[in-house]
């Protein structure tokens, strides 16, 4: 897979353009400064500044945030209302749906059926945390025949169409899912923890909506990543206020073992770093030497990390 075929270069730049004109709206005075979002330490110093906004790193448990970073209320009016995330539902996740349901979405789930299927563990119900137009939870029907789908869905309009599908859908944040609570075996979130004001918030979310015995399976960007490690404040994926958390392996570890979850299990089955790097302009003498060596050297050099945890799509598998 290449990175082109999920973020078509143009409707990328123009999603980063908007981004960037969006953040300056916010009012920087007002925003909070918080310990590290993973492992709660203040042990933490400005790393990069994007934007304008200041991101830390933690240096007890490795992790990179936004600090300070507007409030969750903030944050909720923001992706309600600003252009970039208007352009992302209006124009941009539509134009990739279909690339992105055959690229992303059929591939995910065989991996997360075969994933489940090697523990033994059926579930009878499945909930989709962000499950947006039910898309993901389509393909997901397909492995997990008979299994009951629901969503948790914030926006009205997603939610809506959602619904229309046949897919219970709630319209709500997993913040405000109580009503769920405890029903469900296995519970999935897709790139929402790195937008949170919270992760420890919306880890206790979703573990709250876990039945005993059950898992949960968040997917996200990590810091960690050969990708964001070598571009730092250039990489695409570090932009304010929308990307804001970039936690460590071990701050994953620790957050879902701090919220509750018994065995916590981290794996990073990325595709695309090398691709991104190799994509972005940035010419070092590695860079170079490896795009001479050839597709078989790439592909050799993203399977080892995709093996030594070393790639920025993160997946985390915990069990109740
Ligand atoms: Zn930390």
């Amino acid at each position: 897979m290449k990175e082109s075929e999920i973020r078509p270069k143009a409707l990328l730049q123009e999603y980063l353009r908007l981004a960037e004109i969006d953040s300056r709206q916010l009012d920087v005075t007002k925003f909070v400064k918080i310990a590290c979002p993973a492992c709660f330490s203040d042990n933490c110093q400005l790393h990069i500044t994007k934007n304008n906004y200041k991101y830390d790193l933690c240096h007890d448990c490795g992790t990179l945030f936004c600090n300070p970073r507007p409030d969750g209320e903030v944050l909720d009016r923001f992706y309600d209302s600003a252009e970039s995330s208007k352009f992302w539902s209006n124009e941009f996740f539509p134009h990739v749906a279909e690339p992105r349901r055959e690229k992303l979405f059929k591939p995910k789930a065989n991996r997360i059926f075969n994933i489940f299927s090697e523990k033994g563990f059926f579930p009878r119900n499945i909930c989709d945390v962000g499950s947006g137009y039910g898309i993901f939870l389509e393909e997901l029907k397909k492995n997990f025949e008979k299994a009951e789908l629901y969503g948790i869905e914030p926006s009205p309009e997603m939610a809506k169409i959602s619904n229309e599908k046949g897919i219970i859908t709630l319209n709500a944040s997993a913040e405000s899912s109580a009503e769920w609570s405890h029903r469900f075996d296995l519970v999935i979130s897709s790139e929402v923890i790195e937008h949170v004001f919270s992760p420890e918030q919306f880890v206790i979310s979703i573990h709250r909506l876990v039945k005993s015995g059950g898992y949960a399976l968040l997917t996200g960007l990590g810091y960690e990543g050969f990708d964001i490690l070598t571009l730092q404040e250039r990489s695409n994926s570090i932009f304010p206020p929308h990307h804001i958390n970039f936690l460590s392996i071990e701050g994953f570890e620790k957050l879902f073992k701090k919220v509750g979850f018994s065995e916590v299990e981290i794996i990073t089955p990325g595709e695309l770093d090398i691709d991104i790097v190799l994509g972005s302009g940035l010419v070092t003498e590695f860079t170079r030497l490896i795009s001479k060596r050839g597709d078989k050297t790439i592909a050799e050099f993203q399977d080892f990390l995709r093996r030594n945890k070393l790639s920025s799509h993160t997946w985390v598998i915990a069990k109740l």
